[in-house]
């Protein structure tokens, strides 16, 4: 019997680690002894362990990432036994073993025979995950009541913002649905809702027999277990150039809250509304937009995305939750990127904004037009103030935040240049304020040095 150590760096995530509950299920039926850890714990690195697994997210976790590597570096014999994967084991695994000599890393999926244990035949893959690994810590996954499964892998497209090609780079149009779900239900007993991480379902040509196996899961429209709602959920989005009148409909058969539809371009806004359109057509209202933003769009485009979702709501009487992603590199180490089309004040606005609505854009246009102006030029003018009087607009809106918008909006076309280019990196210090020989830019720019206070 092995002692093996499963250990989820101390990031925050609400999908449980499937990798590592796979590796869970393998070293359960080879007899292994195994210990899960979210993050570092001085017992578990006091102990000498066979082998320690550390599972990796996103790149910019890179700090967290390491710090839990050289954590646990030497709570095994050999470092070969420290076995690093995931997503930033894939993009970066040259540069985790430059940091780490003699480490082993597993890029990609563990998806071949042998990938573990060299001679035997298991595909860790496609065992069923552990979910009783969860039960070990306190950290409470919030996706911990779900199946989570997969109805494909990969994506046929190669977005260059997006890692899926080379973390899955074959597209598989089926796999098994229904025997991941019923495995579990055996295992574990039944799960509430149905999350599925596939990138892109819609390019299936097995589409039909997906959606025939989440019926047949009894994730149906309406349905319910215990008197609760189940829940069906895309969870990465549905790609709507592979949308079609009769996949949508499809759908609409199946219990999916909320339907989650990309919209990362403005220049493919009429295909956007057609598919928004289409899913209302069939009582599919209840929407999740992702919207990537800090990439080629500009700030502009941005604002009119999220504007459209409000409009469409109201003609269509959808329910569109907008969520801001920003991209941010796939090698980035850390979130600080900023885009050709944007500055660091405009997007530390917009955190601001969605840090004041708990990252909620409410579908109503009230509501939104509260948060992010009613106009372009409202928006730039909410995300420009300091921090503070975006976050706490009703505490300053009667003194800093009005008389900053006064100021604001006195500043001659010279002083507003002026202006930007000194909130632009979002560093505005003593100094600033000191040099300006005009009034007015010394006015506004002490607002970003007071309201810290
Ligand atoms: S369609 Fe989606 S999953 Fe596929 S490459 Fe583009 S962003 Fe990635």
């Amino acid at each position: 019997m092995r002692k093996i150590l499963l250990v989820e760096p101390a990031y925050r995530n609400k999908f449980p680690p499937l990798g590592l509950m796979k590796l869970s299920t393998y070293h359960k039926l080879r007899g292994d002894y195994i210990s899960f850890e979210k993050g570092l714990n001085p017992a578990k690195k006091n102990q000498q362990w066979d082998i320690i697994y550390i599972s990796t997210l996103f790149t910019f976790y890179w700090k967290a990432t390491i710090k839990t590597i050289d954590y646990y570096l030497n709570s095994v014999k050999d470092k070969s036994n420290i076995v690093v994967g995931g997503i930033t084991a894939t993009l970066l695994g040259d540069e985790l073993e430059m940091e780490f000599p003699g480490i082993t890393v597993k890029r990609g999926l563990l998806n071949k025979r042998g990938d573990i244990d060299c001679a035997n035949g298991i595909i860790i893959d496609e065992l069923i995950p552990d979910y009783s690994l969860l039960d070990d810590i306190d950290y409470e996954y919030s996706l911990k009541d779900s199946y989570i499964a997969y109805a494909t892998k990969g994506c046929p497209r190669r977005c260059k913002f997006c890692a899926v090609h080379r973390i899955e780079p074959d597209f598989i149009h089926y796999l098994p649905l229904k025997k991941q779900v019923i495995c579990v239900d055996e295992i574990y007993g039944k799960k509430q809702d149905l999350i599925l991480m596939d990138n892109n379902a819609l390019a299936s040509d097995k589409f039909e027999v997906i959606i025939a196996d989440i019926l047949d899961l009894g994730f149906e429209r309406g349905a319910k277990l215990n008197g609760r709602k189940r829940i069906v959920d895309f969870n990465q989005g549905l790609d709507m150039r592979y949308v079609t009148d009769k996949k949508m409909q499809l759908l609409a058969r199946t219990a999916i809250e909320p339907l989650r539809i990309a919209f990362d371009d403005i220049s493919m806004q009429q295909q956007y509304e057609d598919t928004i359109t289409c899913a209302s057509k069939y009582g599919l209202l209840e929407l999740s937009n992702y919207v990537l933003y800090n990439y080629k769009d500009t700030p502009e485009d941005f604002y009119q995305r999220l504007r459209v979702n409000v409009l469409l709501n109201e003609k269509l009487g959808t329910k569109i939750y907008s969520f801001p992603m920003k991209y941010i590199p796939l090698n980035a180490k850390d979130r600080t990127f900023v885009g050709r089309h944007w500055n660091k004040r405009i997007i530390r606005g917009i955190q601001c904004v969605l840090l004041a609505t708990r990252g909620l854009i409410s579908p109503k246009r009230p509501f939104f037009e509260a948060a992010f102006g009613k106009s372009y030029e409202e928006f730039l003018k909410i995300v420009y103030m300091p921090d503070e009087y975006i976050i706490y607009r009703r505490n300053h809106e009667n003194n800093g935040a009005f008389e900053w918008r006064k100021t604001y909006s006195q500043l001659t076309s010279n002083q507003m240049n002026q202006f930007l280019e000194i909130i632009s990196d979002n560093k505005i210090e003593e100094k600033d304020v000191v040099r300006q020989k005009s009034k007015r830019l010394k006015t506004i720019l002490s607002h970003y040095i007071e309201s810290k206070r």
